[in-house]
């Protein structure tokens, strides 16, 4: 199974936010330099739209829609504190350069502004980091860490309501040929694309997974059998129906995989439920492929 990267993107990403915060800590340095040698500390800080025009704003505002996905109160608590925060330095830096008095009550509402402007960042900083060790950089699907606690609460949710739970564990077929044939940057596009057909195809009641490389998983909350075996065929179809349009012009893939369906036993685990699946996906594999079997119940 394929280990989990951190990707350079989320790397750069994190970077930035701590220099973000350093940045905005050295604007106290810039304060105190311009109050003891009456030096000006330069436009960006006098300047009237500067919280829009500094670095740290130009990259808050192109990355808005993930700053909203890690936490959006947070996100939009900092962009008007990182304002207000703009807003008291400029006051502080001029009322100093024309000679003005020092006002407490600026000075204050600097301190305030900035330290809520690290805190905001320290805080959206852990939450990414959390929400990326959770979900695959590459598809964008929940990974399997955290999935017991998941499966349980799920289970006993379906339970209250007279259903189970089916394990339906996917592999995609002869996936080693497509890096073999069309390179590895291919390969991730095809993960991608299985995953984005296997989203679309799932319904209320389904949760998918990134399993490992080339394995994802469904739980589905089903009234019986026969409704997880038309999920299994729902979603096999859905992914044979659905070729790749393979870069640069170059023709389509056809991508089929394998399932292996286990339904949970009430006090079973979640390792020993998946652990079946994973026999029968061999099952299914050994049959053909583009097949799905059933597990064996749990003994
Ligand atoms: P089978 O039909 O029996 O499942 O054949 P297979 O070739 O899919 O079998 P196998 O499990 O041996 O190969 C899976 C391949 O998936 C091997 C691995 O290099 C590739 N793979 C796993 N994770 C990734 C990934 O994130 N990106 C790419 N490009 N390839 C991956
Ligand atoms: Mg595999
Ligand atoms: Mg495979």
């Amino acid at each position: 199974m394929a280990e989990r990267t951190f990707s350079h993107e989320d790397q750069a990403f994190v970077e930035r936010l701590d220099q973000a915060s350093q940045c905005h800590m050295a604007w106290t340095r810039r304060v105190l330099r311009c109050a003891l040698l009456r030096t000006s500390p330069g436009d960006d800080v006098l300047a009237e739209d500067a919280h829009a025009r500094c670095d740290f704003g130009l990259w808050f505002r192109r990355n808005r829609e993930r700053f909203e996905t890690i936490d959006a109160a947070t996100a939009r608590h900092l962009e008007a504190q990182h304002q207000r925060m703009h807003v008291a330095v400029r006051a502080i830096c001029r009322g100093v350069l024309a000679g003005a008095p020092g006002d407490p009550a600026t000075l204050d509402a600097f301190e305030r502004a900035q330290t809520a402007v690290v805190a905001d960042l320290a805080h959206l900083k852990t939450a990414f980091l959390s929400h990326s060790a959770r979900v695959d950089a590459l598809t964008g699907l929940p990974l399997r860490h955290g999935l017991e606690e998941d499966f349980l609460r799920y289970r006993a949710s379906a339970q209250r309501h007279g259903e189970r739970v089916v394990a339906i564990l996917m592999d995609v077929d002869h996936f080693k040929r497509v890096n073999d044939t069309h390179g590895h940057a291919v390969g991730d596009l095809a993960l991608g694309h299985v995953a984005d057909v296997l989203r679309t195809l799932c319904r209320g009641g389904e949760r998918l997974f990134r399993f490992g490389g080339e394995e994802f998983l469904a739980l589905q909350q089903a009234p019986d059998a026969g409704a997880a075996e038309h999920a299994a065929q729902r979603l096999l179809q859905g992914l044979r129906d659905a070729p790749l349009r393979l870069p640069q012009d170059a023709g389509t893939l056809q991508l089929t995989m394998c399932a292996g369906l286990a339904e949970s036993g009430p006090d079973e685990s979640m390792a020993s439920v998946v652990d079946r699946a994973d026999k029968a996906l061999y099952q299914a594999k050994a049959a053909g492929r583009d097949c799905w079997r059933w597990a064996r119940p749990p003994d």
